[in-house]
């Protein structure tokens, strides 16, 4: 007989940027089953082991079900009192610089929306900043240069249609599984397609690889450079392009005059024939994609690595155009809804410029809201030197673990343990962070939150509500407002649901919009909540000339600079932060692993996805192995001059000799001294902000027990 209770609901994955649509079978009041939603055009039915996998990890077990003051349960009331009196006491005695809140990319837009309008609007500091600064800041920073403004310009199904396929800096067989199922596909079905892998080490990825370009890590800008270089030289430049819809292409090319093929091969040591290949195969290609992730973007050179990779791609007019374009991947599920809302340092709400005062007035004219912030805050890594040296005294943590994901772990979890007054909001319990909290606020969780997310294409999709909050929890959104009207913030935080923030939202989008801003939902103005709740995902801008999204930016030739051109940026190659020297010759690259999530709050709850790689480790070349006298599966103690960790020996003859490779997402909470971290520089990109979690200088060397 046919089960009448079995329903249908559709949401979003929560882990990766790709964003795939989730079919949940819900029988009564349990999740029974999880497919890919065959309509979403992130996915079309697929689902990777993380995402078929969610409801794994969805269970009540290790969730924060109260709110807690020191270790007493307390009332919603007393805690959402203490918390705003104590934000209070804090910007009357020392101003509204002396808080701050550290938000995350798996909040949803609605959330982020009002936690940043609360620090901007409200409290006037711009001292919010997101765990997304340390996955994409980079790729923004090129962007806003280039184009100016924070426009991806590709979709995914350009990943299918181009003629040649360029990844660097991404294990996207791991990271980004599904879109690297359509890589795979797009190869079968046409064998023309040649994909280039760009990655100083061998990995699922590189299986793809027609050429595997095991690069020097932190040469990104030379080999760009030279691809520039060998671009103008062999007659490849199209000129028409760039006359028409660029600037300051003459002095670009003049500073990559020295950038010639052997040049270059040497610079990234990599075998010239190769190098020759690949800088042929861009020239020669009708279109091209060059699909770039944390390699690029975790770098003291980030930003410049983003910019010399567009150079390359405005040089040739290959962007604006299907299967063309410089495609930055987020890694977060709305890294790109935090952006949208201006939930950075650096941005103010809509995609506006916090130092522009004229974006300043308008966005408080729209808030109507007692002050704005005109000046940047504190930057992720700055956050928390501030926290550390007094000058930031409250700080309120959203569902993100910074004592183990932010570099120099150990100095930020001194700072937590040093500031006076730390809330953190969280579905989990217990979290390397929230160890240090005074108070915790319980969060719902993905099954329980609804709301709108971003992906990587722009894509806006709907995650849905499925089961009530658990325990007393409350949804984020919910939690920021009843602490601002706590704080007397009585106008500005009255929404009953998350469909008005939405609409608020989209509105100050199309505000004085008159198309010099490049973020406009100005057609999902007026949605009603049964409107929003049938919310079919779309891809931004959605206005009158886009009423039904827009696939593909710049295929105009306008882009959002003064002058409506697209600009070159003159980049020189530099090295990284943190050097190798006699006393650390290693260089350690940080990643991920196939089945786990950041800092494994969830995913390491689901048998299934600890089953694949069960333990930490690091890997390093046989020959290295050799020289520090180290076998398979021994302990080895990494250090560097900022702290040490613990992990096994993995011989991997896809590592390059020097370099170290170690997962990030083992911490105290799973493995008591295994988080890497601890080891790299607190260096950012000057522009960006972005940490440099791929080059640490460490030392290895076997692990003796005290
Ligand atoms: Fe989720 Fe990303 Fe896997 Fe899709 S590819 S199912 S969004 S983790």
């Amino acid at each position: 007989m046919k089960n009448t209770a079995v329903k249908l609901k559709q949401t979003t994955c929560p882990y990766c940027g790709v964003g795939c649509g989730i079919d949940v079978n819900m029988d009564s009041m349990t999740l029974t089953q999880v497919n890919g939603s065959s309509e979403h055009p992130a996915n079309f039915g697929r689902l990777c082991v993380k995402g078929s996998s969610v409801l794994e990890t969805n269970d009540v077990s290790g969730r924060l079900l109260q709110p807690m003051i020191g270790d007493s349960a307390a009332s919603w009331d007393e805690a959402i009192s203490h918390v705003a009196s104590g934000f209070k006491q804090v910007i009357d005695e020392h101003g509204p610089q002396a808080v701050a809140f550290y938000v995350s990319g798996q909040l949803l837009t609605e959330d982020y929306y009002v936690a940043n309008k609360l620090m901007k609007g409200y409290i006037g500091a711009a001292n919010i900043d997101t765990n997304s600064r340390l996955c994409m800041s980079s790729a923004v920073a090129g962007y806003k240069r280039a184009f100016g403004s924070d426009t991806v310009p590709c979709n995914y199904e350009d990943l299918e249609d181009t003629d040649l396929l360029v990844l660097v800096g991404s294990n996207a067989a791991w990271t980004h599984p599904v879109l690297f199922q359509r890589m795979e596909r797009a190869k079968k079905l046409n064998p023309n397609l040649q994909v280039v892998v760009v990655d100083p080490r061998k990995s699922a990825t590189t299986e793809l690889a027609d050429i595997h370009l095991a690069i020097k890590p932190g040469t990104d800008v030379a080999l760009f450079n030279g691809l520039l270089h060998y671009i103008a030289n062999n007659q490849a430049l199209d000129t028409d392009y760039i006359s028409q819809f660029t600037e300051g292409f003459d002095a670009c090319l003049a500073s990559v005059e020295q950038a010639s093929l052997e040049q270059t091969a040497a610079i990234c040591d990599v075998d010239v024939d190769d190098l020759a290949r690949y800088f042929a195969l861009f020239v020669n290609s009708p279109s091209a994609i060059t699909f770039y992730c944390m390699g690029v973007n975790q770098s003291s050179q980030g930003t410049d690595k983003c910019n010399a990779i567009i150079n390359c791609h405005l040089a040739t007019g290959k962007i604006g155009k299907v299967g063309s374009g410089p495609f930055s991947i987020t890694g977060q599920p709305n890294a790109m809804g935090g952006r949208e809302v201006g939930g950075l340092a650096n941005m103010l709400a809509a995609h506006m410029d916090i130092q522009n005062p004229q974006h300043t007035d308008l966005v408080q004219r729209f808030w109507q809201s007692p002050t704005i912030s005109t000046e940047m805050g504190a930057k992720a890594v700055d956050m928390f030197e501030k926290i550390q040296n007094g000058d930031i005294k409250a700080v309120w943590i959203m569902a993100t673990n910074p004592a183990v994901s932010l570099p120099n772990g150990n100095s930020v979890a001194d700072a937590l343990k040093n500031c006076p007054l730390v809330v953190v909001s969280d579905c989990n319990e217990n979290t390397d962070t929230s160890a240090w909290a005074d108070v915790r606020l319980p969060a719902t969780g993905w099954s329980e939150k609804n709301g709108t997310v971003t992906n990587s294409e722009r894509r806006i999709s709907r995650q849905r509500g499925l089961l009530p909050p658990s325990g007393q929890a409350k949804h984020d959104w919910q939690i920021i407002c009843e602490v601002a009207k706590a704080m007397g913030f009585e106008q500005g935080f009255d929404y009953q649901h998350p469909y008005q923030i939405f609409d608020e939202h989209a509105r100050l989008s199309a505000f004085e919009n008159n198309g010099t801003r490049d973020f406009d939902i100005s057609g999902l103005v007026g949605l009603s909540e049964a409107e929003y709740d049938k919310f079919r995902p779309i891809q931004w801008p959605v206005n009158a000339a886009y009423p039904q999204g827009r696939a593909r930016m710049f295929d105009d030739g306008k882009f959002f600079t003064p002058s409506g051109k697209a600009q070159f940026i003159s980049v020189t190659a530099q090295a990284p932060k943190q050097l190798t020297s006699a006393e650390y010759p290693l260089v350690c690259n940080s990643g991920r692993i196939r089945d786990q999530w950041h800092t494994m709050t969830r995913t390491g709850k689901a048998a299934k996805l600890t089953a694949h790689i069960s333990e930490p480790f690091v890997a390093m070349h046989p020959d290295d192995a050799n020289l520090y006298q180290l076998q398979e599966n021994q302990i080895a103690k990494i250090s560097s001059a900022f702290g040490d960790t613990l992990l096994k020996v993995k011989i991997d003859s896809g590592q390059r000799k020097g370099e170290l490779f170690a997962p990030m997402h083992w911490t105290k909470q799973f493995a008591s001294r295994s988080n890497i971290n601890v080891l790299y520089a607190p260096a950012v990109d000057p522009i960006s902000g972005q940490p440099e979690l791929k080059h640490a200088a460490v030392k290895i060397e076997a692990y003796q027990a005290d």
